[in-house]
C-alpha cells in the first residue's frame, strides 16, 4: 500500500516496534489526506498517546473485539481515539484465516491453534496485555487452516505454548493431534512449546505421528540466577539435558532458545552457554540480545535507571537497544555471532545429522535448510547490529 496514493475511506495497520517509525510515517500521509486511520499492536498497547500523534484512534490488547466497535462507530462517524479489548475473549467464532492476504515472502507457511500464556516472564511483549488468558481456536477451524496448508513441505505452529498450561489444555491437544493424523497431512511441522512437553509421553508420541519433528523452548539461560532475573519461573531447577533426552527419544529435535545480555551474566558468559548448550545436545539454538518492548516490566524497570535506547527501528532481538550491564554493544554483538556460529558451521551441522541419520531422516533435509538459510539471515544481522550499534 502506497499512503500516499491508496484510494480508501480508511486504514488500519498493526505494527511492531521496529515498524513503529514507518507506521507513524504512514499514519501522518494518510491523514493530511483526510483518510481515517487506524492503529493496532502490543507497542501502540503500551503507548496509545504515542501513537494517537499519527493516528485517528488506537486499538488496545486483543484486536477482534474492540475492532468490531470501531468499525460500528467509524460508520456512525463518531469514532472515539481508544478502543481496548482484554485477552480473553473466545475464540470459538474465529474463521480460518484468509491466506491470499498474507505475503508470500514469508519463508514458512504458519499458523496458529491458541493463544495466550499466563506466566509473565518479564521481557516478554504479551505482559503489555492486561489478561493473557490461554484459549484454544475451534479443531474444524485449525483442520480447514490445515487443509489450505497441505501442499507444504514445512510449517510453523505459532502459539505462545502449543500443549497450553493444565491437564485439561493437555488433552484438548490429543483431540487435535488425533484428528490431525486422520486428515493424512504429508507436512512437517515445528511448534513452540514449554520444558513441561517433557512430561508427557502420549501427547509427544502423538505429535510425532502427526509430523512435529522439532520444538522451539524457551531456555533461555543455563543459570538459575538468569531465570529468576527475568522471571521466568516454570524453567527453573529443571535439568535441561534430561528434557532434550527425552524429546529426543520421543523423534522430537530441539531448537533451544536464550537471551545474552542479562544484568547477572558477566562479561565471557557466552562461552560457558556454548559449552551448555553442546551438552545438552540441543541440535539448533536461536540467540537473542536482551531486549525492552515498551510496556513489558523490564522495559519499565530500564526506562527508570536510564539504561534505554528509545530509537524504536532498533529495538528488534538481534540489535543492542539496551545498555547492557556487563558487555559494549560491540562486545554483545560479537558474542552473539559466536555462539550461532559454534552450531551453524560444518562440523556441527554433520554432528547433528549423525545424531538423527538412523532415527529420523526426515529431519535432514530439514537441517540442511534451515542450516543454509540460517547462514545467510544471521551474516545480514550482523552486519545490521555493527551498523546501528550505539557505541
Ligand atoms: S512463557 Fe513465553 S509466552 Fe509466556 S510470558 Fe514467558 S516468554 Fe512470554
Amino acid at each position: 500500500m502506497d499512503p500516499e496514493t491508496v484510494n480508501a475511506d480508511l486504514v488500519a495497520i498493526s505494527s511492531l516496534t521496529s515498524g513503529i517509525s514507518r507506521a507513524y510515517e504512514i499514519g501522518d500521509i494518510l491523514r493530511k489526506r483526510g483518510i481515517t486511520c487506524v492503529i493496532g499492536g502490543a507497542h501502540v498497547t503500551a503507548l496509545p498517546d504515542e501513537a494517537l500523534e499519527h493516528f485517528d484512534a488506537v486499538i488496545m490488547g486483543e484486536g477482534e473485539g474492540p475492532w468490531k466497535d470501531f468499525l460500528k462507530d467509524f460508520e456512525n462517524n463518531c469514532i472515539q481515539k481508544k478502543y481496548y479489548g482484554p485477552m480473553n475473549v473466545s475464540l470459538d467464532s474465529l474463521g480460518a484465516p484468509d491466506r491470499n492476504m498474507i505475503h508470500r515472502n514469508y519463508q514458512y507457511a504458519s499458523i496458529n491453534t491458541s493463544r495466550g500464556c499466563p506466566y509473565s516472564c518479564s521481557y516478554c511483549y504479551l505482559t503489555v496485555f492486561n489478561e493473557r488468558k490461554y484459549r484454544v481456536i475451534p479443531h474444524e477451524t485449525v483442520l480447514d487452516d490445515l487443509e489450505t496448508l497441505r501442499d507444504e513441505s514445512i510449517i510453523i505452529v505459532t502459539d505462545e505454548n502449543f500443549i497450553g498450561y493444565t491437564k485439561k489444555d493437555i488433552e484438548d491437544r490429543k483431540i487435535l493431534l488425533r484428528k490431525m493424523i486422520d486428515r493424512n497431512f504429508l507436512f512437517l511441522w515445528g511448534c513452540q512449546t514449554t520444558v513441561s512437553l517433557a512430561d508427557e509421553p502420549e501427547l509427544m508420541d502423538l505429535m510425532y505421528k502427526a509430523g512435529c519433528r522439532a520444538v522451539f523452548v524457551g531456555f533461555e539461560s543455563t543459570s538459575t540466577e538468569d531465570l529468576a532475573e527475568v522471571g521466568k519461573k516454570h524453567n527453573i531447577g529443571i535439568n535441561y539435558k534430561e528434557i532434550v533426552n527425552t524429546l529426543h527419544n520421543h523423534k522430537i529435535a530441539v531448537i533451544a532458545s536464550c537471551i545474552l545480555g542479562l544484568d547477572n551474566q558477566k562479561n565471557g558468559y557466552h562461552k560457558q552457554l556454548i559449552k551448555d548448550l553442546k551438552e545438552i545436545k540441543a541440535d539448533f539454538i536461536r540467540v537473542f540480545l536482551m531486549t525492552a518492548w515498551p510496556g513489558t516490566p523490564l522495559y519499565n524497570e530500564l526506562n527508570k535507571s536510564g539504561r534505554l535506547i528509545n530509537e524504536w527501528d532498533k529495538v528488534r532481538k538481534d540489535i543492542p537497544s539496551i545498555k547492557f550491564k556487563n558487555y559494549t554493544h560491540n562486545e554483545i554483538i560479537n558474542a552473539r555471532k559466536e555462539v550461532m556460529d559454534s552450531f551453524f558451521n560444518k562440523r556441527n551441522l554433520l554432528k547433528v545429522m549423525l545424531r538423527w541419520v538412523f532415527i529420523e531422516r526426515s529431519l535432514i533435509t530439514t537441517f540442511l535448510k534451515i542450516s543454509f538459510r540460517n547462514r545467510i539471515s544471521e551474516r545480514i544481522k550482523n552486519n545490521r547490529a555493527l551498523t546501528y550499534s550505539n557505541e
